[in-house]
């Protein structure tokens, strides 16, 4: 059976801009053994070459091919959903060019979806823009349906908040594609030849990475570096297979066979 890891990024493998001890000494690992790996990140923001050249800053040097975000799920979806169709973008270079790259016109106009991301952009001329798009018949599509962000000064707004204001204004209900939805597990799994179940998801946040393995039946693991603690596990209907303090106590050898274990349990 192939193998192959989703890792989220901030509170796993970087914290504050910061490498966590061990992160690259882990994927080195995974370069090593041949593992397929990906870093999945919810945010549409940046490219994945902008991505690859931010991680190496923080040490960890991996080619772009390593990177799927949601812009890129977003992307790909909607091009199985509508090849060749139109849009109308709230969000900045990372979503303009996954939609560009396919095959979507990005257009003000009678689009088919309007999809919205993150980005410091945002007016009340564009939310204007996009309410009537949406009022006239566009479906309204998000990248992810995160309502904040971690900055280093504290949290910033999110896709989620954006499009709360657009479904309040419209009564439309956006169709998400980001963390937790099985549609960015599985193409990510697709985009590394791995069958979706016999992913292995690692991750700080349940709402997010956890549940989205748990929806495509891939094995998880929980990281502690992150947003959530030990105490919090207790609150949750669904768990990760394994708990882990940091990413740095990740064996990829434990980690399989406490993982085949589990599976033939
Ligand atoms: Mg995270």
């Amino acid at each position: 059976m192939k193998r192959g890891f989703l890792i989220d990024m901030d509170g796993v493998i970087y914290k504050n801009d910061q490498m966590i001890d061990g992160a690259d000494a882990f994927i080195d690992r995974l370069l090593s053994l041949n593992m397929p790996f990906r870093f999945l990140t919810n945010n549409s923001q940046h490219a994945r070459r902008d991505i690859a050249t931010k991680l190496k800053c923080t040490g960890i040097e991996v080619d772009e091919s390593h990177i799927f975000t949601c812009a890129m799920a977003t992307a790909r979806f909607l091009a199985r959903q509508k090849a060749n169709g139109t849009a109308y973008v709230i969000g900045e270079g990372g979503l303009l060019r996954a939609m560009d790259h396919n095959g979507y016109s990005i257009v003000d106009s009678k689009p088919d979806y309007v999809v919205v991301g993150e980005g410091h952009s945002l007016t009340l001329e564009v939310i204007e823009k996009a309410t009537n798009l949406i009022d006239g018949g566009a479906k309204l599509i998000a990248t992810n349906l995160y309502a904040n962000s971690p900055t280093v000064d504290g949290i910033r707004p999110g896709c989620g908040a954006y499009v709360s204001l657009l479904e309040a204004a419209t009564g439309a209900r956006a169709f998400s594609v980001g963390k937790p939805s099985p549609i960015i597990m599985r193409l990510a799994a697709e985009d590394m030849e791995v069958a979706a179940e016999d992913i292995i998801v690692i991750g700080d946040t349940m709402e997010t990475d956890i549940l989205g393995g748990v929806q495509v039946g891939a094995r998880s693991v929980l990281v502690l570096t992150g947003a959530t603690s030990r105490e919090d596990l207790g609150r949750y209907a669904y768990q990760p297979d394994l708990v882990v303090e940091s990413i740095a106590d990740l064996n990829e050898r434990t980690l399989l066979s406490h993982l085949s274990e589990k599976s033939a349990a």
